[in-house]
């Protein structure tokens, strides 16, 4: 039997940085999905232990059940589903391309000929970038961090960097030195994950918490504290 989630602890696994979904200020792991999944174990019962892995080593850890549950800014996919089981989704999302603020050169997919673009090992931007690739000439990295990703366009290593928008959008709004020049391209959503058959009761319980935080006010507060115009 699977019993309850009262009183145990989860081990949770996520992405290094990925504001504004999980981030480190001051040392502290925070962002909406800590909000989320904390909130959550707080309002059933359970408590989480969360572990920064990286988003493709979050996954790994998943498939070898060393973490009980994904929370990353990880898309809903069909491909993934054949894997894992996702929760109902909390976050709608998907793929742009963001080049560094001062380059004018690369204004759409067409100035990608012959060039390097970056992408995170694993994740939707980098399966998008490479389904795109061929058609417009480019060469795709996987590198593991959002962070190294964008440092390598600053930097020029690569001229342009694919990931989630509202990632990007955060990030750009912080004047980290990148722009976007391209539609956004509508993807997944997020979704909580446990390994196919696994932590059913995780995962029955993490949509039962996330229906109530959504009936009482609380996951519009979440949301609002990282992405609500702050002045
Ligand atoms: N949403 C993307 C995916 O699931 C990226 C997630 C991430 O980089 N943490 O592939």
């Amino acid at each position: 039997a699977d019993g309850g989630v009262e009183g145990k602890t989860f081990v949770i696994g996520t992405d290094t940085t990925f504001a504004p979904f999980e981030f480190r200020q001051d040392g502290e792991l925070t962002g909406i999905d800590m909000d989320l999944v904390r909130a959550i174990g707080d309002e059933e019962g359970f408590s989480v232990e969360v572990r920064s892995l990286g988003f493709n080593a979050a996954l790994q850890a998943l498939t070898s059940n060393q973490v009980d549950g994904v929370i990353a800014g990880m898309s809903i996919t069909d491909e993934r589903k054949e894997v894992y089981d996702f929760s109902e989704p909390y976050f709608e999302s998907g793929i742009q391309m963001a080049v560094a603020k001062d380059d004018d050169a690369i204004t759409g997919y067409e100035d990608l000929k012959g060039k390097t673009v970056v992408a995170k090992t694993g994740a939707e931007g980098e399966t998008y970038a490479k389904s795109i690739a061929k058609k417009y000439g480019f060469k795709v990295k996987g590198l593991d961090q959002s962070a190294t990703m964008y440092e390598s366009v600053k930097s020029g290593n690569a001229v342009a960097v694919f990931d989630d928008y509202p990632v990007l959008a955060y990030g750009i709004a912080q004047n980290n030195g990148l722009k976007t020049v391209t539609d956004k391209v509508p993807g997944g959503s997020y979704g909580f994950a446990v390994n196919k058959g696994k932590n059913t009761a995780l995962l029955a319980s993490f949509n039962d918490g996330l229906a109530k935080l959504k009936a009482n006010g609380e996951y519009d507060k979440i949301l609002d504290k990282y992405l609500a115009d702050p002045t």
